[in-house]
């Protein structure tokens, strides 16, 4: 939600405005009877005017036009926008495409946390290519010559044998985690 759609809310509306709408027509002097405390059968509760909002001389109660949406239907203060703008049909932008701080601070930690996978997937696929390399070198470099018993073999073509299959699966599964 566009933090700028409350501040237009309580540019456009004046609390008489949004309390009249509500059932609370203002008597004498913009005050209503406090629908925030039993009991007041005198009307506490001025409407200020322009967007200086509300307060109740009753109970304490006061605040924006947001505000008293918020607490006349108990609801959030998202709600409440959402609320107003249809009720008065104001046709304010809502799509939140810039988001409320909250949702914007998450979006960027999940946006760092992908960022990360995937530096670390490459380092890992990089760590993996470098291993297969190595073994690949050994397997041609020390490979025999001649059609050798097991106990014959190099070691280290012994060991590329082993690990070279091993590794292909690896960088198979490496490769398929960066997207390549
Ligand atoms: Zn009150």
């Amino acid at each position: 939600m566009r933090t700028d759609a409350a501040a237009e809310i309580k540019e456009r509306l004046t609390a008489a405005q949004v309390a009249e709408l509500y059932g609370f027509p203002p008597g004498r002097g913009g005050f209503i009877r406090c629908p925030f405390h039993a009991g007041d059968d005198h009307g506490s509760l001025k409407l200020y005017p322009g967007s200086k909002g509300w307060h109740c001389f009753g109970c304490g109660a006061g605040g924006s036009v947001i505000d008293f949406v918020m607490r006349l239907f108990g609801i959030s203060f998202r709600q409440a926008v959402v609320r107003i703008d249809i009720d008065f049909g104001l046709g304010l932008d809502l799509t939140g495409r810039r988001g409320a701080p909250a949702e914007r601070s998450a979006l960027m930690e999940a946006r760092r946390l992908e960022a990360q996978e995937k530096a670390d997937a490459e380092d890992r696929y990089r760590e993996i290519a470098r291993e297969y390399r190595y073994w690949w070198d050994c397997k041609k470099y020390f490979a025999p010559s001649f059609a050798a018993a097991a106990s014959q073999l190099h070691p280290l073509y012994a060991e590329a044998i082993k690990r070279l299959p091993v590794l292909q699966y690896m960088l198979d599964q490496a490769e398929q985690r960066i997207g390549r």
